[in-house]
């Protein structure tokens, strides 16, 4: 009877965890599919529990609440904004998890280990101890404790192309010989070294693949684990998010012009870094919200670009109520959204759901970028490297050869940001300096405010 329930609750969690990834595809069910997804997780829980080889529940209640201690913290105390490290954590945890295991397996077979369960354990071992510490890494840069700009030196693409074919030949001796403890231990040294140098020259534009790639890379190592203790549940939910990471990544390398290749074998951050701020000579003019606030009462069509800065100061609702103030006005309003914006996959979106903002007014890159030279104003609220030209032309940057919104083409750029530094990618921006650019330095949502309430001053009907 148990081991029927166990069955029902892996195949009901399966389903659930598919029909969650479906749901992801939109902003719109989006929510339905974290929630099936929760339940999905919940359901392997309990199924994992009905196990007729768990002996001692002990231990399993000491993990429970340390683990439900640790994560509850950082839900509640973790701000939105540093969402993206807590997701490199979290796959550094679940990558430890499977190496963890993998080591344990190891030792309860070796020096009798045949080579199937050897490779499925050194599949597990390698690919868990590469995202431990690649996944530190990412953590480290997201959350500024290292160096963000990619780290690049002399021969850096073929020594990382050689240290990979390296330990994949070990990989295959120690398939051969799986006695060999002492190899085992050099693979898992290896994969920790691996991940380190993978994402050392990863930096500025190519974060968001890598982050991706990570994803699906713990994925993978959770997926060995289930062939390694015959979990079927660990075998599918691995996969999956294996899979589901991989192609992210893909489309987010296609996004931003990138070689996926390259950076598999972290071989993408081979440009010199530029200082922040070389600003030289050159002036910006400083305006004020109510020079803003002129503008738009008379624009007739508004492009909004969102980016990190929004998430930082949380400016989401306020701007939404300022679009919603031109669109009652009459005044065409759109939201350009760019893959990379924000520091995660879907950051925009995510925020922008949370202030109701209609999906139908969102807009990538590709639907919208021939209509800047026909707009009368941008707005970029908190972004900075998703419209910077220097990632048109100049060869140097970390940012070259990602497309960017053509904000330079509008008649009119306002950009509401504190300083004149720079973005992730720690790249100068020249559209700052334009002569149809007005910056006005602030807090986002401190401007967007004040706009608000200009607006709401100047035609207190319309916005009401
Ligand atoms: P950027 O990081 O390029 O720029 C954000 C800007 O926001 C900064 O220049 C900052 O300027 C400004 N800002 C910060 N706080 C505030 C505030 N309170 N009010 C107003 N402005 C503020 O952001 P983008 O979204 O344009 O680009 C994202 C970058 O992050 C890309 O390089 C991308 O590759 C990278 N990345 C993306 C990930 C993803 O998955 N989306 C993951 C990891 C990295 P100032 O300090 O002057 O205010």
């Amino acid at each position: 009877m148990t081991s029927y329930l166990f069955d029902a609750a892996y195949l009901i969690a399966a389903v659930l965890f598919i029909l969650g990834l479906m749901a992801l595809n939109s902003p719109k069910t989006a929510r339905r599919g974290i929630f099936m997804a929760e339940i999905g997780m919940f359901m392997a829980v309990v199924g994992t529990l009905l196990r007729k080889e768990i002996v001692s529940f002990e231990w399993i209640i000491v993990g429970f609440i340390i683990g439900s201690l640790i994560g509850g913290a950082m839900a509640i105390w973790m701000p939105m904004t540093a969402m993206p490290q807590r997701i490199a954590l979290s796959h550094s945890f679940g990558a430890l998890a499977a190496a963890l295991v993998g080591i344990v397996k190891y030792h309860e077979h070796a020096p009798n280990i045949d080579s199937a369960l050897m490779a499925v354990v050194g599949f597990e071992v390698l690919l868990g101890s590469l995202t431990v510490t690649g996944s530190l890494m990412a953590f480290g840069k997201l959350q500024e404790l290292i160096k963000g700009a990619p780290v690049v030196y002399k021969f850096q693409n073929i020594s990382n192309i050689i240290l990979f074919f390296g330990t994949v030949s070990l990989f295959i001796i120690l398939i051969i010989n799986p006695g060999l403890t002492a190899l085992f231990y050099v693979i898992i040294a290896a994969g920790l070294l691996l991940g380190v140098l993978i994402v050392l020259p990863i930096g500025g534009a190519d974060m968001p693949v890598v982050l991706a790639l990570l994803n699906s890379y713990s994925g993978l190592a959770a997926a060995a684990t289930g062939f390694a203790i015959d979990n079927k549940m660990l075998i599918i939910a691995g996969a999956l998010d294996g899979a589901s990471g991989f192609f992210l990544s893909m489309m987010m390398s296609k996004a931003m012009n990138r070689s996926f290749t390259n950076v598999l074998f972290g071989a993408v951050g081979s440009v010199k870094q530029n200082q922040a701020g070389e600003a030289g000579e050159k002036t910006v003019t400083s305006y004020t919200t109510e020079d803003v606030s002129y503008i738009l009462e008379n624009a007739q069509s508004v492009i909004i670009i969102p980016g990190y800065g929004m998430a930082v100061a949380q400016a989401q609702h306020v701007l939404q109520e300022l679009a919603s103030m031109l669109i009652a006005r009459g005044t065409q309003v759109r939201y350009a959204i760019h893959p990379v914006a924000g520091r995660m996959p879907g950051h925009m979106n995510v925020l922008l759901a949370e202030a109701n903002v209609p999906y139908d007014l969102l807009c990538e890159p590709d639907q919208i970028n021939n209509d800047f030279p026909n707009t009368d104003v941008v707005i970029v609220v908190g972004a900075n490297d998703v419209v910077n030209p220097a990632a048109r032309y100049k060869k140097d940057s970390p940012l070259y050869g990602m497309p960017i919104f053509d904000a330079d083409k509008a008649r009119t750029i306002v950009i509401l940001k504190r300083s004149l530094k720079a973005g992730f990618a720690g790249e100068d921006n020249e559209l700052f300096y334009d002569k149809k650019t007005m910056m006005v330095f602030g807090d986002a949502k401190q401007s967007l405010m004040s706009l608000v309430q200009l607006l709401k001053e100047n035609a207190p009907v319309l916005a009401n």
